[in-house]
């Protein structure tokens, strides 16, 4: 039973020149890559993308830091891919998140913490979709 998930690694991980030990992680771990791409997010995808927090404090915030620069939007694919890439991220918070974990490993504020992964089978259907029209 494959699954797929979206990631995002997020401006301040391209800007780090994380790409490649991101996705060296994720196919290490098993999970395909199926989908790919390099760019920079308009306000209104972003504010889309994060719906879920339009009445959140840190929504301006995070919108803004979103569309700053050039991230990777990529769909990874296998067996239970969210809970998967979910555990290879670690914690929202990097200071909770363990070493051996992207964010435990390589961030230090929740805001700039390198990348984000689906929450669920269904958030995952909805953001491929908005990253990936008519690509699945
Ligand atoms: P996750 O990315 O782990 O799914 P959330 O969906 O809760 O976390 O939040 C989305 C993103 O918003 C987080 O990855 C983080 O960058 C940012 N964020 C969450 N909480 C805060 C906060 N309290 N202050 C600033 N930014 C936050
Ligand atoms: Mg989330």
């Amino acid at each position: 039973m494959s699954e797929r998930t979206l990631v995002l690694i997020k401006p301040d991980g391209v800007a780090r020149g994380l790409i490649g030990d991101v996705i060296a992680r994720i196919e290490r771990k098993g999970l395909k890559v199926a989908a790919l791409e390099l760019r920079t997010l308009d306000v209104d995808t972003a504010k889309a993308h994060y719906a879920e927090h339009s009445e959140r404090p840190f929504f301006g915030e995070l919108v803004e830091f979103i569309t700053s620069g050039p991230l990777v939007a990529l769909v990874a694919e296998g067996p239970r891919a969210v809970e998967a890439f979910r555990a290879l991220a670690g914690l929202t918070d990097p200071v909770k998140s363990a070493p051996g974990t992207i964010r435990g490993d390589h961030a230090l504020e929740i805001g700039e913490n390198v990348v984000h992964g689906s929450d669920s089978p269904e958030s995952a259907a909805r953001e491929i979709k908005l990253f990936f029209p008519d690509r699945f």
